[in-house]
């Protein structure tokens, strides 16, 4: 049994927390928000937060695919998060049978989600998969297919750039686009969804199966290469990404 009281959570002990796992349903979004803000906030994580892993991977395997978004979103924020304390616990040793086991369920709920309308949820989960499968980069930041953009530098004039991934248009740019007129854009050239392979094909995969067209685009164009407006170099993107954001970076 886990000794709770002994552990810590972002607001002090942890004494409190099986409680509130005891008490959470599918619906019951007001616990959902309260055990984010101690397991999970701004991405930080603590000793009960790892403690808490079997836990919410037991209510993803009770509950019904599209019921176990909120389990299946907490555990994979709490591995995808930077923070020291996973090699500390060896967390991905301890709990490799739970992983598994979220990874699939995540697979599951996925292609149970393929109709629905909601794709920011869809990408969401997308990133608790990567997390899931110990990817660097995309278990953290493959949410920002949601707000369609990321900012990455040149590595050869050190511009800072805006890559936009959105729904009809797709650009880098080193202007301010979402205040300036104007600005010099130059177009993403998009990867050949045959030669995507490891994570990059589990992704453009994943989404083709379930027929998110626009999910698989922003992906194309992710993994695919900018021109630095300002210099004019290409660069791949997700490197990119990866320099900027990465654990080794
Ligand atoms: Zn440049």
């Amino acid at each position: 049994m886990t000794d709770w009281s002994g552990l810590q959570d972002a607001e002090g002990s942890a004494a409190s927390i099986p409680g509130l796992l005891g008490r959470l349903t599918p619906d019951s979004s007001e616990l959902w928000e309260r055990l984010w803000a101690r397991l999970c906030p701004q991405g930080a994580v603590f000793p009960a937060s790892l403690a808490a892993l079997p836990y919410l991977s037991e209510l993803a395997a009770r509950w019904a695919a599209e019921e176990r978004v909120e389990p299946l979103l907490l555990a994979g924020a709490i591995l995808g998060a930077d923070e020291r304390y996973h090699q500390v616990f060896d967390v991905r040793e301890r709990y490799s049978a739970e992983i598994s086991m979220l990874r699939d369920l995540t697979d599951d709920t996925l292609r149970t989600l393929a109709a629905s309308e909601d794709t920011s949820t869809y990408v969401y989960l997308l990133q608790a998969l990567m997390a899931f499968e110990g990817v660097d980069v995309w278990d953290s930041h493959l949410e920002n297919l949601v707000t369609e953009e990321y900012e990455i530098s040149c590595p050869s004039c050190a511009a800072d750039l805006f890559v936009v991934l959105g729904d009809r248009d797709s650009f880098a740019t080193h202007q301010d686009y979402a205040i300036e007129d104007d600005v010099i854009t130059t177009p993403l050239r998009p990867a050949d969804p045959g030669e995507l392979s490891g994570a990059p094909g589990t992704l453009y995969q994943t989404a083709v199966r379930d027929e998110r067209h626009t999910v698989a685009r922003q992906l194309l164009h992710m993994f695919g290469t900018a021109t630095c407006s300002h210099c004019e170099t290409d660069l791949p993107i997700a490197e990119r990404v990866a320099a900027a954001f990465g654990r080794d970076s």
